[in-house]
């Protein structure tokens, strides 16, 4: 069993593709990140980078994936029509998102690929392919027994080697954005891309984000962009995207273990991305702006499955903090 989360950024631009000379170091495609909890993935987002990551996926067997969709602007969806493992009759793949109905994910992706604007419809696509809305107080669970979506974390049983994905939905991005925590023994990710930070803070994520270990967070703008003070831009306060200030403040509030800058401007060169870097660790010493191929391995406690029969707290004491992470999140996952 392996004994490690990771988390993989292949995609980590905003609003569309930038190849060229000045985004070499942080990379041009895309938001996508890979999740790898053992022999399951999970993929947020599917802008370009999921191409180049379908690419990797095919080099495996039969493939099972969940697919977790922030909101369907075009720079989260993108990539979707060109992700081979899609076309694979031996790939199921899970896909989730917001949607006003259990049926608007499917029916938004279907129009994404209708005949007018590309060659393949998503129904010829030939993996298997379970689609579905899904809403905040609703908990995607990933065990032995497969794939499936509870009301509020019920049915978790005893499965401690279950994937647990939580839903927080923001409201501060247009049409609204879906923040997903997942957890697997122990180690919690959470991914706030396109968010705008509020005036005093956004309480509700920073509670949804308590003690992540890793934070993912929306840092588009400069300070001075953000303002208005960026010669040639426009102030873009209101957009629904955060400075680094804003991504570190949540970063804090919340005690997470790390911040990644995520959602890069497609206008910023590398040089401007690696200034806004450097001010982030200004403020929260474990901050890094993500770039294409940027790895990130959390080291697991002992499987729950084998820490024997001793009482939880003997446990926590024995194992340390991680442990302690796990009974918090388990415990976070009931309380809905
Ligand atoms: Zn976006
Ligand atoms: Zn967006």
């Amino acid at each position: 069993m392996t004994d490690e989360l990771r988390v993989k950024f292949w995609g980590v631009r905003g609003s569309y593709p930038t190849p060229g000379a000045g985004t070499v170091k942080y990379g041009g495609n895309t938001a996508c990140v890979e999740i790898r909890a053992g022999e399951r993935t999970i993929i947020l987002d599917a802008g370009t980078g999921i191409i180049p990551l379908g690419r990797e996926l095919t080099r495996g067997h039969a493939l099972e994936v969940v697919l977790l969709l922030s909101h369907l602007h075009h720079d989260h969806t993108q990539g979707f029509p060109f992700f081979v493992p899609a076309y694979m009759p031996n790939a199921r793949l899970h896909i989730f998102g917001p949607g006003g109905t259990p049926e608007t994910l499917s029916r938004v992706l279907e129009h994404n690929q209708s005949s007018e604007t590309f060659p393949v419809s998503l129904r010829d696509m030939a993996s298997s392919k379970e689609i579905q809305s899904v809403r905040e107080s609703q908990v995607v669970v990933w065990g032995g027994a497969g794939v499936h979506v509870t009301d509020s974390g019920e049915g978790l049983g005893n499965d401690n080697d279950a994937l647990v994905i939580r839903i927080h939905k923001s409201y501060a991005h247009p049409g609204g954005v879906y923040v997903y925590r997942i957890t697997w023994r122990g180690k919690s990710v959470v991914y706030a891309t396109d968010t705008e930070g509020y005036v005093g803070m956004d309480h509700r994520l920073v509670q949804f984000a308590k003690d992540a270990d890793l934070l993912i967070h929306d840092a588009q703008y400069s300070e001075e962009h953000y303002r208005g003070q960026l010669a040639g831009f426009p102030s873009t306060q209101g957009y629904g995207h955060s400075t680094v200030a804003m991504a570190c403040e949540v970063a804090a509030a919340c005690e997470a273990g790390q911040l990644v800058l995520f959602h890069h401007d497609p206008a910023y060169t590398d040089a401007l991305v690696t200034g806004m870097e450097a001010a982030a660790r200004a403020k929260f010493s474990d901050a890094q702006a993500a770039y294409e191929g940027l790895e990130m391995a959390f080291s697991l406690n002992p499987s729950p499955l084998h820490a024997g029969q001793s009482s939880a707290a003997s446990r926590a004491s024995e194992m340390g903090k991680g442990v302690r992470g796990y009974e918090r999140d388990v415990k976070y996952a009931h309380n809905d």
